[in-house]
């Protein structure tokens, strides 16, 4: 397992940091969490990406800052089979049309999702799924609209765009790497996590690998800073394996 950090930016890119975007070697599986303009930062990874045919992308939500690298991905993966897994009924409509909307040829020269190459699209729910002998948990958060924890195989778990809550601390403090959002200092902006709560419940639940990603990218330097002595917080081309 081998995560590399695409983009590690709530919301909004600034200068070096872009929104979210997270790439994982496993068990021979090429994985992007969430597609949004980190996944720009590919071009670096052009190595990684070179002993893969398939890639598979899985998707929180469709807020625009976890989806909007779906324009690029005809940069990277013209000749791939690309599969791409997000939320379906009883919460969104189904992910063709949430995409679709996005692909709308009125929004890009060419549908993003009308290229030559095979692309399958899989609606998940609280269920769960598979990619190969890759085990996906799948649990509802609290955000301004529906968003999923995803966790791979036991060894990953994903929290974005949700505010504090339990069941991602429960799935997360026995994985790999707990990945978890964090858009404020103290107080919680509805649907969003704060600094606070996120160290009260590491606290609470003995949670020792917690990284902070989806960062609020109005933070200056100094902040950043104060807030990584007190938990890690990825950045953009950072490695964890
Ligand atoms: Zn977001
Ligand atoms: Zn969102």
């Amino acid at each position: 397992m081998k995560l590399t950090a695409l983009g590690t930016n709530g919301w909004m890119p600034t200068n070096n940091q872009k929104t979210s975007c997270f790439l994982i070697e496993h068990k021979g599986y090429l994985i992007i969490l969430d597609c949004g303009n980190g996944i720009s930062n590919l071009y670096k990874y052009e190595d990684i990406l070179k002993n893969y045919k398939h890639v598979h992308i899985i998707l929180t939500h469709y807020h625009l800052d976890h989806i909007i690298g779906i324009m690029y991905l005809n940069n990277f993966f013209k000749n791939y089979n690309v599969h791409i897994y997000g939320p379906g009924k009883p919460y969104y409509s189904s992910i063709a049309d949430k995409l679709s909307t996005l692909t709308d040829e009125d929004f890009f020269y060419k549908s993003a999702l009308n290229t030559g190459r095979i692309l399958t699209l899989t609606e998940y729910d609280l269920s769960g799924f598979n990619i190969g002998d890759v085990e996906v948990k799948v649990n509802l958060q609290d955000h301004s609209n529906y968003s999923f924890g995803i966790t791979i195989d036991d060894q990953i778990h994903y929290a974005v765009d949700t505010s504090v809550i339990e069941d991602n601390f429960i799935l997360g403090k026995d994985v790999k790497f707990f990945l978890h959002e964090c858009c404020n200092m103290e107080k919680e902006k509805s649907g969003h996590s704060s600094l606070k709560d996120i160290l009260a419940m590491k606290n609470t639940y003995k949670v020792d690998n917690l990284y902070l990603v989806h960062k609020n990218p109005t933070w200056s330097d100094e902040s950043l800073e104060t807030i990584k002595k007190e938990i890690p917080v990825l950045m953009d081309g950072d490695i964890l394996e």
